[in-house]
């Protein structure tokens, strides 16, 4: 795909999870305005935020991991198209198991939504001292209000994880956070 409005669309008839509207826009602009010039992304999916963070800035550097091999593929497809390689790496692994000393401004969580403790734990040292850890999904589409409502065994399981994610990030000594209600919800964690 060759635009970023083509991803966008291949997106919603896929039901790939990228960013919302709204949600994308506030991150190109938290990156504009406090001068993010390194990235990682946990969660590529198919490249999408990945390019509109990238484009922000040709001085950007944006490090994305993976675990989905179709996605994967698919990603760095996009990203050979939209003559980003020189900005964008791609990373195809687990992110839970991936290893790096990088150290960057931004760590964009956005994977499995049961796991954001685990990430945010095993990436916090690989941000640099001013450096900001942003989650999305934290309302999952309106869902964590009423979690005991939710029929689905697994999904209420998810929410509460979800949950319990907001209750570390509230009760955190090394990081304060502030809970915006843009697109589907998003943190950001500053190192204290
Ligand atoms: N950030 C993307 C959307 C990501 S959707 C955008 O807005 O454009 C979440 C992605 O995280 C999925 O493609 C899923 O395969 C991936 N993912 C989930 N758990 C992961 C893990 N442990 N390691 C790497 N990728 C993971
Ligand atoms: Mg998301």
């Amino acid at each position: 795909m060759g635009s970023i409005e083509e991803i966008e669309k291949y997106a919603y008839e896929n039901n790939i999870p990228i960013m919302q509207k709204d949600g994308i826009l506030f991150l190109e602009k938290y990156i504009k305005d406090n001068n993010v010039k390194t990235i990682l992304e946990i969660g590529t999916a198919i490249g999408y935020s990945a390019a509109r963070m990238a484009r922000v800035d040709e001085k950007i550097k944006v490090t994305t991991i993976e675990r989905d091999k179709k996605r994967y593929d698919l990603a760095k497809e996009n990203v050979r198209q939209l003559n980003l390689e020189d900005q964008i790496t791609l990373i195809f692994a687990d992110a839970l198991e991936y290893e790096t000393k990088e150290k960057f401004d931004l760590i964009f969580i956005d994977a499995a939504k049961a796991q954001s403790i685990n990430f945010f734990e095993k990436y916090k040292k690989n941000l640099k001292n001013q450096g900001t850890i942003i989650t999305d999904n934290l309302d999952f589409h309106g869902l964590t209000k009423n979690p005991e409502e939710i029929q689905s065994k697994n999904l209420r399981s998810l929410v509460k994880k979800i949950n319990n994610y907001k209750i570390f990030l509230e009760n955190n000594k090394e990081f304060t956070t502030s809970f915006l209600k843009i697109g589907d919800g998003i943190s950001i964690s500053k190192k204290k």
